[in-house]
Formats: structure tokens, sequence, C-alpha cells
């Protein structure tokens, strides 16, 4: 239980998403679109992930048994923390990403970003610091006060920062030989992410195993109970529902307690990053029948105080 890894070098990644992508256009030819978009994001993502790797990551002074109690205290071992992210490679991709954006139906709202970082009324630098921190007041405020799409800059910085993340996660957890962090994240049964703190964009079930991933970092972690990741409900307000009938393999699990759900789809292996997206939008259909019958996800937790 606990963290889970994720095999790194998938040995064929993209004919892994291209066929899951061509299952999903014939399926739903509505997301074409969406999924050509998907294309071209996944791309930014995977050369700029080869940009991070070939540079190196930052050297983290973060010692196991610190980060053993900052778990075993709830809080995410990223939280807090400053971690130097390379913001001109991160901002060029940044930059990439909101042309892919308006060219992919985001239109202007995504130009307007863009000009903004180039002509720097928007610093790219601290931008990109607030999403590590998933600080959404931040980001929100800092869009507005530009006449910005404040949703909007929220993703075009998670997806630069999301591989950034990834990486650094993956180099602290999958190498966590030494006894502590390694217990303390198999340890690890919170429905938020252990490395970064958000939410699981949807929980990927292979082989019975209800794996949580996270919607930032691509992190992998499973639950000792089956209950609602946001409240620990595991009584009758608990279910878990398949909207279509014919389709048992795509659930969503709903909480009538704090009116919170989460997607899981069964699938034969866990997502590579950073292919977790292709789960995220083969399931847009079970957002929208939670959120017809009232239930949304919750905001991301503060672990600004306890951090
Ligand atoms: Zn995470
Ligand atoms: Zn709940």
């Amino acid at each position: 239980m606990g963290h889970v890894v994720v095999p790194d070098g998938h040995p064929d990644l993209l004919e892994t998403a291209e066929r899951r992508w061509a299952a999903i256009a014939d399926a739903r030819p509505d997301l074409a679109p969406a999924v050509a978009l998907q294309r071209r994001l996944l791309g930014l993502m995977l050369d700029l992930a080869t940009t991070i790797a070939a540079r190196g990551l930052p050297r983290l002074s973060l010692p196991p048994k610190y980060l053993a109690a900052k778990l075993a205290r709830g809080v995410p071992v990223f939280a807090g923390e400053p971690i130097p992210l390379p913001v001109p490679v991160l901002g060029s991709t940044l930059r990439a990403m909101c042309d892919a954006l308006a060219d992919g139906g985001a239109g202007e709202a995504a130009t307007h970003i863009r000009e903004a970082v180039d002509n720097g009324s928007m610093e790219v630098g601290s931008l990109l610091a607030a999403s590590l921190k998933r600080d959404q007041a931040a980001i929100r405020v800092g869009a507005t006060h530009r006449g910005l799409a404040p949703d909007l800059v929220w993703l075009v910085a998670e997806l630069a920062v999301g591989p950034f993340l990834h990486l650094v996660q993956r180099g602290l957890f999958d190498r966590a030989e030494r006894e502590a962090l390694r217990t303390a994240l198999d340890e690890w049964a919170r429905g938020y992410c252990p490395a970064c703190g958000s939410w699981p964009a949807v929980a990927e079930v292979v082989a019975g195993h209800r794996t949580l991933r996270c919607s930032f970092c691509a992190g992998a972690w499973e639950l000792p109970t089956y209950a609602c990741i946001y409240c620990d409900e595991r009584g009758e307000p608990f279910v878990t529902a398949a909207p279509n009938e014919e389709r048992k393999d795509r659930r969503v699990e709903l909480c009538s307690t704090c009116g919170g759900y989460l997607k899981t789809i069964d699938l034969d292996e866990l997502s590579p990053f950073p292919l977790l997206a292709i789960s995220d939008i083969e399931t847009t259909d079970l957002d929208v029948a939670a959120m017809e019958h009232g239930y949304g996800r919750p905001a991301l937790k503060d672990f600004s105080v306890k951090g």
C-alpha cells in the first residue's frame, strides 16, 4: 500500500498513446479536437521532460527522516519547501503551450496569456512558483488584475510545471531506499498526493488495485481502505456507480457526505507519465454525469500553515 512505482521508460509510449487516442476518437468523435490538442500538449511535455532530464534535477536537501515526519503528520513532502525551478526552460514551454491552446480552441484567451508573459506584465518565474506552491488564490488574483482568464492561467502554469515536478518526485520517491522515507510512503493513507498535495485526476484500477493518480505530478498511491478519498466516508453515503451500463470498466465514486466524486477506470497497466492525461480525457463523460448530479471536486488543500 501507499506509494506505487509506475515503471519508467515505457517501451512504446507513443504507440500506447496513439492507440488510446484512436479508441477515444472512435467512441466519441466529438472529442477529436480535444484529442488533437492533447497530442500537441503531450508532445511538449515529453520534450520538456527530456530537456530537464538532460540538464539534471536540482539537489534538494530534504533529509529522509524529516520528510517521513512530515508525511506522518499528513503533510506532503514538497509543501512549503523551496524548490528551485528551471524558469527559462519551463517558461519557453509555457509559451508554446499558450500557442497550442490558442490553436486548439482557447483562442485569444490563450494568446493574451502569452502576450502578458512576453511583454513581462506577468512575470513567468512568479507564476511558475505560485503553481508549484499550488497557490490558486495568488494565480487567480494575478490573472484577474491583468484581465486574463484565471482558469487558463492556472492550467497553462500547471502543464509547464507538472513535468518538472514529476521528475523531482520520481527522483526522490522511486529511489527512496532509505528506510525512513520508504516506510512513511508505504503508510500514506490520505486521498491527496504525498508529494505535492493535489487531488487525484482519476483512480486507475489494474488487476483490482485502485491506484490514485495525482493530477499535477502524476504520482501514484494506493489506499488501505475503500472509502471516499476526500472525507473517508465508507458507509452507505459512499457509492460507486457506472453511469453507462455497457461500460462497467468506467465508474464514478460518489459521496453524499462531502459531495465529492472520483472517476475510476479499469486499465491493463498504470498510465506512464504523461499518459495519465489520456485517462482524464477518456472519462470526461463521467465528470459530466457526476456534476449533473450535483457532485464536485473539493478545493485544493492548504498546507501553508501546517507545512
Ligand atoms: Zn502530486
Ligand atoms: Zn466524502
